[in-house]
Formats: structure tokens, C-alpha cells, sequence
């Protein structure tokens, strides 16, 4: 099941239109996402029952480029992302990576859709390529075990990076430089986790204007999905519509030699394989 967010109601994507989940459900269900996420077993239990019809037509494609779509949750309570998660981008970075994740918060005033565009705000704006976890039930003290059914599902994110305020002083300051507006694309919806078997066997792909600079699978990661979600667990609460970013694979323009960054009207289209694709401008 694929959920997403369009003018800002909670809906199901089909491959010709998609479904409204509140008024499909009389109110059963919220029409805010992250209010459904906490019950994804539910949603699915009485989509499969109720094989709703679309509340609207259109084609999957079509909504996929579409800047109807908002970011997969409105206002997630937290937003975490790991850094140097994976070995050669740890490496392009000249960083080792370390040894238990390295964990650092997007802001979530920094949430975007999945067409949205962003501003060069440095003259070192970077783009990074990610996995995304959607938290479902979610907890504390999640063991690895358990960890995948504590989430609702995954997304494609961007985890747009302004090196500049990253860098500015030692030690570095993650959260802030990868905060401005718009600066975390997700989407373009939610693909519930009974459909993606093994979230560490994706191919993960990023296109700067035409020409491909990432290209890996998440099965790259130092830290794979279940210890990402434990680690953070054994911290922090988890909560339905929670958010983590799982780290960028190479073929960042700061690895590049020399180093490519981002300009006005440069397009990054971000697509992992099963997830779908984000097209994002820079401003
Ligand atoms: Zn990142």
C-alpha cells in the first residue's frame, strides 16, 4: 500500500487515481498521516476488506511528479538522521566511520514534498541521497527483532546539506546545516513495510542534471535498518509519524574530485527502486 499526502489529506495510491482515506472511511480513519500511522495494521486490514474506489482519477505517474504531493508526514514529533552510515561515503568525506551510529536531527520546520524545491543558501550546497524510515507503532527499548514491525513503512528522502554551517567549526554542526527550508524532500509516499521485504536490499540512485553521482543499495549501510531503529529506541521514544533519515551512500558533491556543488536551476531526482522517485530544483 502506498500512502501519501496530497493538498494535505491523508490518501492511498492506486495506479489510476488514489482514495481519500478519511471520507472512503466515514471518519474511521484521521485525514492527517501521521495520525493513521500508529494503526497502519488497521488501514490495511480495511483497505484489503473494503477495496475502496478512487476518490479521485488520476494517473500514478502523474501524481508522482506532482507538486500536490506534501511531505509524507506534516509534523513528525522527531526527525532523526545518522551520519557516515556508509563506509565509502565516511571515506569520501575523509571521516572513519564511527562506532555506534552517529545520530543527528533534521528540523521539522525543514520538511518538504516530494517535487518541492529548495534554496542555495552557501556556495557549498550538497545533495545526499536516503533511505527513509517511517515510524508506525514505534516505543522505547525496541530490539532488533522487533525493530521492522515498529514501522509503518520507508520513503525516498534528500538530505540537502548546506557544507558551509555543516563545517563552520570543530566539532561540526549537523543539525543546523541541514535544516533550512525545504531542505528535507521526502516521499513521494509511504510504501507500507509489507511490501518492501528488506529494507537493506534497495538500490538507491541520485541524478544531478542527467548525470548519476550516486548509485549504490542499501544493503551498504555500517548500521542496517533493525539496529538504527533499536539504537535510537534505546534513547528516544519512538512515536507514529516519527521520521529517520539513514545516511547517504557515496557520490556526494563534496566527495567529487574536485568537489561539484549545487547552483540555481540544477535538478536533483533522488528514486530508490520499489519507493519511487523525488524531483527536487534548486532555487
Ligand atoms: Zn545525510
Amino acid at each position: 500500500m502506498r500512502i501519501a499526502n496530497v493538498d494535505g489529506r491523508a490518501v492511498i495510491v492506486l495506479e489510476t487515481g488514489f482514495v481519500d482515506i478519511a471520507r472512503a472511511s466515514n471518519g474511521r480513519f484521521a485525514s492527517s498521516t501521521r495520525e493513521l500511522l500508529g494503526r497502519i495494521d488497521e488501514l490495511t486490514s480495511w483497505f484489503a476488506d473494503e477495496a475502496p474506489t478512487p476518490t479521485e482519477a488520476i494517473e500514478r505517474d502523474e501524481l508522482e511528479a506532482s507538486r500536490r504531493l506534501g511531505p509524507v508526514v506534516e509534523a513528525p514529533s522527531q526527525i532523526f538522521a545518522v551520519g557516515l552510515n556508509y563506509r565509502t561515503h565516511a571515506a569520501e568525506m575523509g571521516l572513519t566511520p564511527p562506532p555506534q551510529p552517529m545520530i543527528f536531527a533534521k528540523f521539522a520546520s525543514c520538511l518538504a514534498g516530494a517535487n518541492a524545491s529548495f534554496p542555495i543558501v552557501s556556495p557549498r550546497t550538497d545533495w545526499e541521497a536516503e533511505l527513509v524510515l517511517v515510524v508506525g507503532r514505534g516505543g522505547r527499548d525496541i530490539t532488533t527483532d522487533a525493530a521492522l514491525d515498529a514501522l509503518a513503512g520507508y520513503c525516498v528522502g534528500q538530505d540537502v546539506s548546506d557544507r558551509d554551517l555543516q563545517m563552520a567549526g570543530s566539532p561540526a554542526q549537523f543539525s543546523l546545516g541541514k535544516s533550512h527550508r525545504n531542505f528535507a524532500p521526502v516521499g513521494p509516499w509511504i510504501t507500507t513495510r509489507d511490501e518492501v521485504p528488506d529494507p537493506n536490499d534497495l538500490e538507491i540512485v541520485c541524478h544531478v542534471n542527467d548525470v548519476t553521482f550516486q548509485d549504490s543499495t542499501t544493503h551498504d549501510m555500517v548500521f542496517h535498518v533493525p539496529e538504527i531503529v533499536s539504537y535510537v529506541s534505546s534513547v528516544c521514544e519512538l512515536r507514529p509519524g516519527d521520521l529517520i533519515f539513514t545516511g547517504s551512500p557515496h557520490g556526494v558533491g563534496q566527495g567529487q574530485k574536485p568537489p561539484v556543488f549545487l547552483r540555481s536551476g540544477d535538478r536533483v531526482v533522488t528514486t530508490i527502486a520499489g519507493l519511487g522517485t523525488l524531483r527536487n530544483h534548486a532555487e
